[in-house]
This record gives structure tokens, C-alpha cells and sequence, in this order.
């Protein structure tokens, strides 16, 4: 299994004796944000953000979890239809640990969406959906005309 950064920041990972650090990949996910209005409370701007939705996540990829900001862990969607869970293949820095000094120096571990994550597996060549048929050469029933 494989961690992917999708940050633009190295990330380290400081659990208990072992240090790991994930640079980051290149591609960066992010959440579309707008301003909607901008005022001044005692001089200082405060700007109205809308969220919108998550850009630059890849598509799931067998033994593959993706490491993406907490904005956008928080963006993308539980659910997307009812009986259609949303991505589980996702994470983002935990907690957060500091020097002497208070200075951040990484993070515990990670954070998922409730639920926990699920690494992809078994994974469709063609279309990328989880493969309903077994024992072929990694396409999905549908994509194999079944
Ligand atoms: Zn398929």
C-alpha cells in the first residue's frame, strides 16, 4: 500500500519512535473556493468564501490512499447518492506535533472521514470500478461485455 501526497508540503509523520516523511507528488487537490463579499470590521477585510467542489483528485487506484489538506478531506461528500458511498480512499494530516518552541514538526498520523478508510483494490483496467467478476484479466463483467 502506497501513500500519495497531494499537498504541495512534504508531510512527516512522527508515530511514536518512527518518523516517516511523504513528499509530495506534484499534483496538488484543492477546493474550489470563491469570494462571495468582502467587508472591514475595525479596518481589517474579512472575506465571504464559498466552498465548491474538489479538483486535481485522481481517480482511485488499487493500493493507493491519497493524502489531501483537511479543507478538502472536509469537501469531499460522504455520501454521493444514497447507496453510493463517496471516496474512502482519502486522508489528511492529523494532529498536529510540535517542538519545544511550539513550532509544528508533523503530525501524529492521519485523519479520515468517518468510517475509516478503505484501500481500493481490485480495481476495473477499463472503467476503474471495483470489478464484480473474479479470475479475468482485471476488467470489470461490464467492461468485458458480460
Ligand atoms: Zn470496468
Amino acid at each position: 500500500m502506497k501513500f500519495v501526497n497531494l499537498t504541495p508540503h512534504q508531510i512527516t509523520v512522527i508515530a511514536g519512535a518512527i518518523t516517516h516523511v511523504i513528499n509530495p507528488d506534484g499534483r496538488v487537490a484543492r477546493v474550489k473556493t470563491s469570494v462571495i463579499e468582502e467587508q472591514s470590521l475595525n479596518g481589517l477585510p474579512v472575506r465571504s468564501i464559498e466552498t465548491g467542489q474538489v479538483e486535481g483528485l485522481p481517480a482511485p487506484e488499487n493500493d493507493t490512499v491519497y493524502i489531501v489538506s483537511g479543507m478538502v478531506l472536509a469537501a469531499i461528500p460522504l455520501t454521493i447518492r444514497p447507496h453510493i458511498a463517496g471516496r474512502r480512499d482519502v486522508v489528511a494530516p492529523g494532529e498536529l506535533v510540535r517542538d519545544d518552541a511550539g513550532r509544528p514538526i508533523g503530525c501524529k498520523g492521519f485523519t479520515s472521514k468517518p468510517g475509516g478508510v478503505r484501500v481500493p483494490e481490485d480495481l476495473c483496467k477499463s472503467c476503474g470500478q471495483e470489478r464484480h467478476v473474479s479470475g479475468d484479466a482485471g476488467y470489470c463483467g461490464p467492461c468485458l461485455g458480460e
